[in-house]
Parts: C-alpha cells; sequence; structure tokens
C-alpha cells in the first residue's frame, strides 16, 4: 500500500468506481486529481472529493491535465481508448490502469477472477456460494456490485474475493495476476468499443497473462479462441468441457461431473436449466475446488440455486407448471438460449422495446413453443415470427399481469412458462429488473 504514498494520479471518469479508486488513493497518501465530464454545478460527487481535499477538473478533459507530473491515470472502464486524453496520455507513455489493478496491488486476499462475453455473473455467484463453509470467507465484488478496490482494501488474508471482470476493465491492466483465472467464452461482443475481433480476444487473454505456475487457469476447451488463449498461458491448466473427457480437469460422463477422475455431481440434480449453464457450473466446480470448497457445499448449491435473478430464474413449480424469469434477456440470442434450455412444451412471454430486429433468428428456437403471448412494440414482429414458425395460438397482450394469468389458462401440468422478451424493456418499463418483478409478482399472485 505504501507504494502510492506521494505519488501523482489522475483519476478519469468518476462513477462509483472513479469515487473509489479516488477516496482509496487518497487514503494511501497519493496527490489525486480529479476529471470528470460532467460539469462541476451538477457534480456533487465531484464536489464531495474536493471537500476531502481533492483537485477537481469537470465539464471537460482538458490534455494540460497529463503537463503535469503524472505517476498514472485511473481509466474509469467506460471511457473508450480513442478519447483525445486517453490517447495523448499512451502516446506520452503515462501507464493508464482501471480500479482492478489497484484492487489487486493493495490486497491481502487472493483473488478469483471471472470473465469472458456471457455467464459471468451466474458463474461467480455460484463460485462465491461453494466457497461458503470454507476455510476462507468469500468476498464478491466487480460489475456485480461492489466496487473491487472497496472490498481489496477491507479484504484480509482470510478472504477470498471473487471478482467479475469485464474486458472494459482487463485492458487496464499490467501487473493483474489472480490466484485463480476463469475464462468462460468468447463470442462477438462490444466489437464497438475494442475495434475488432482479436483486440476483443487480447483484453480478455489479459486475464491469464502475467500468471505463472502459482495460478490457475480454468478455462472452456471447447471454445476455440479461449483454448487458444490458454496454450499460451503459463498458469496451471484446468480445462472443462461439455463435450469430451479433459485431463486434469471437468467434464461430464454418463450424466455425472467429475473433476479428474473424481464424481461430483448428477446432472439431474442440478436445478439451474439449460446447457450453457452446465458450463457456468463446470467453470465454478474447478475454481472453488482449487481454493478448498468441500463437495457437500458444492452440492449443495447445485441443488439448491435457482439461478441469479432474473437470468433463467427459476421462480415456483405451481400446479405442474414451472414458471422461468428470464428478463435479462434483452436481445435475441439470450432469449434463443433460455429457449434451447427446455424441451417441455412452452409458453413464451416475449416482446419489447423496438430497435428495428426483425427477428427470423429466433424461429428455430420456437418448435417447442406451443403458445406466445407477446406485448411492447415488436408485438406485431413477433407475432408474424412465429406464426411463420407454426406456433399454434398467439395472444396479444397489454400487460404483465394479463399475460401471466393467460399463461396459466393456456398451460397444462408438465409445461414450462417462460418469461424471456428477446427485446429490452424501456417501452414498458425502466428496467429489465422491473419487469422481471411484475412477472414474478404476477406468478406469485396466481391462485391455483
Ligand atoms: P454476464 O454477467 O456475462 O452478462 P449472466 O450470467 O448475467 O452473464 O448471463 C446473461 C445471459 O447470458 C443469460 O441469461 C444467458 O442467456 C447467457 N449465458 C449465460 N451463461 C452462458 C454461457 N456459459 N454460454 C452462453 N450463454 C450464456
Amino acid at each position: 500500500k505504501q507504494q502510492y504514498n506521494g505519488k501523482n494520479v489522475l483519476v478519469l471518469g468518476l462513477a462509483k468506481s472513479g469515487e473509489a479508486a479516488a477516496k482509496l488513493l487518497h487514503r494511501l497518501g497519493a496527490s489525486v486529481t480529479i476529471n470528470d465530464a460532467k460539469p462541476y454545478g451538477d457534480n456533487s460527487q465531484a464536489q464531495k472529493l474536493e471537500a476531502l481535499g481533492m483537485t477537481v477538473i469537470c465539464g471537460h478533459h482538458p490534455l494540460e491535465l497529463l503537463d503535469q507530473d503524472l505517476d498514472f491515470i485511473v481509466k474509469n472502464p467506460g471511457i473508450p481508448y480513442h478519447n483525445p486524453i486517453v490517447n495523448e496520455a499512451i502516446t506520452r507513455g503515462i501507464p493508464v490502469v482501471t480500479e482492478i489493478e489497484l484492487a489487486a496491488a493493495i490486497t491481502q486476499a487472493e483473488i478469483v477472477a471471472i470473465t469472458g462475453s456471457n455467464g459471468k455473473t451466474t458463474t461467480t455467484t455460484l463460485i462465491f456460494e461453494m466457497l461458503k463453509n470454507s476455510k476462507r470467507e468469500p468476498l464478491v465484488a466487480g460489475n456485480i456490485g461492489t466496487v473491487a478496490c472497496e472490498v481489496a482494501e477491507k479484504a484480509t488474508e482470510n478472504n477470498v474475493i471473487v471478482l467479475e471482470v469485464s474486458s472494459f476493465q482487463l485492458l487496464g491492466t499490467e501487473k493483474f495476476a489472480p490466484k485463480v483465472s476463469v475464462f468462460l467464452n468468447l463470442f462477438d461482443a462490444h466489437l464497438d468499443y475494442h475495434g475488432t475481433r482479436s483486440d476483443y480476444q487480447d483484453a480478455k487473454a489479459r486475464v491469464t497473462v502475467n500468471q505463472t505456475d502459482s495460478e490457475y487457469l480454468v478455462y472452456n476447451a471447447d471454445d476455440t479462441d479461449v483454448s487458444n488463449v490458454a496454450k499460451v498461458s503459463k498458469a496451471n491448466l484446468i480445462p472443462f468441457s461439455t463435450r469430451k473427457k479433459v485431463d486434469k480437469g471437468l467434464y461430464v460422463e454418463n450424466n455425472v461431473i467429475f473433476f479428474d477422475g473424481q464424481p461430483i455431481i448428477g446432472l439431474e440434480k442440478i436445478v439451474l436449466p439449460g446447457k450453457h449453464n452446465i458450463e457456468n457450473v463446470l467453470a465454478a466446480i474447478g475454481a472453488s475446488l482449487i481454493m478448498g470448497a468441500e463437495i457437500a457445499q458444492i452440492q449443495h448449491v447445485l441443488q439448491t440455486f435457482t439461478g441469479v435473478e432474473h437470468r433463467l430464474q427459476f421462480v415456483k413449480e405451481l400446479d405442474g407448471r414451472r414458471f422461468y424469469n428470464d428478463s435479462k434477456a434483452t436481445n435475441i440470442l439470450a432469449s434463443q438460449k433460455a429457449l434451447e434450455a427446455f424441451n417441455q412444451p412452452t409458453i413464451l412471454l416475449a416482446g419489447g422495446l423496438d430497435r428495428g430486429n426483425e427477428f427470423d433468428e429466433l424461429k428455430a428456437s420456437l418448435s417447442h413453443v406451443k403458445v406466445l403471448i407477446t406485448f411492447g412494440e415488436t408485438k406485431d414482429k413477433l407475432t408474424r415470427v412465429a406464426t411463420e414458425a407454426g406456433v399454434k395460438t398467439i395472444i396479444p397482450v397489454e400487460n404483465m399481469e394479463e399475460a401471466v394469468s393467460l399463461a396459466y389458462e393456456q398451460s397444462l401440468p408438465g409445461d414450462v412458462v417462460l418469461l424471456s422478451p428477446a427485446c429490452a424493456s424501456w417501452d414498458q418499463y425502466k428496467t429489465f429488473e422491473e419487469r422481471g418483478k411484475r412477472f414474478v409478482e404476477a406468478v406469485e399472485s396466481l391462485s391455483v
């Protein structure tokens, strides 16, 4: 922690993580300048930090800020590298890091870092739950909630920090070397920010580039890009696969999950639906076992964990119908995954903000959908696609309560009722969380 005493640091962009980083560096004796795009008059956050003794410049990003003798810059992950001040800083050789670099540098706890295009929050939560009741108390941090450097400062060596990290955060790392890194998958995402797919892959690879043979990389052996990153990693490799038996790793054989030859749990006991979740489960078992989790706790978590809220979350079974809340599915790909998770007859609740999609990609996933209940701006488009896919019953509705009560009426014991809208929620709701909550409340108030 002494390493920051007397350092001259510029914090670019506030939000939650910038504020936490600024306060931390200030406490550790650094001289902190804050530069935030929001004008000073409206920026109560900046004013608060100024009152603590930091220099604050708001409203624009003047390049002259770089003329002071800066030791490094802490950049908010949301600010792109093509922003002129970031670009200029890099040209001048000033190190630009994100707050996870600080977190890793100051903490006494070991870190398990989870990255990938999809499944991060689910896997992070699973690892956190699996490490409960083990010798070291887990703390959860990163994208999922509490800012990493805040958690890192308080953590002791008796803690394990389970850290969800995005590619944006990983780009700003220099020495970041978690005890265990988990690399789930790599889809084309965020190409607007990263430029090319290979830049995106390089960003994600930073989760392992500084690891050595005293550290571990748990990685998806079924994903070619992820495997290519693993090939050049110096960490101990722990592959996982849903398709084949892997040496010194996690795999499925006869519907049982194994870790290096040892049976862990039968697939039928796992509450989380969907093949994609089996990948998350394999990764979580690998990471938590390395960190000392008990097998009994792992089994307990997998038999009781119903999913992260709004992500294909099991809500309840009512009169033989199983209700799932996948309100987080704000795009077609996510709803495809959700639909693929079931082979039972399904009542699908979908629709929302119109972003100009035609939804034709969804057709192939609708074969087991017997009823579509649709709402929001996209209901006509979804009606067309479902008709062409041969869905027998299609009912447009105005609100969630109507949708849920119709879904119950239209369903039979053994059916699945799935809210997976394939659209953002902003035409009818403030957030996808609010939409999911309305669904869950409507389900809870159904009476048989
Ligand atoms: P993230 O935090 O990376 O956004 P989440 O755990 O919140 O991931 O899951 C978001 C959505 O991504 C899920 O609803 C599901 O549709 C999809 N998903 C989750 N895990 C995987 C996976 N391993 N592979 C592919 N898609 C996944």
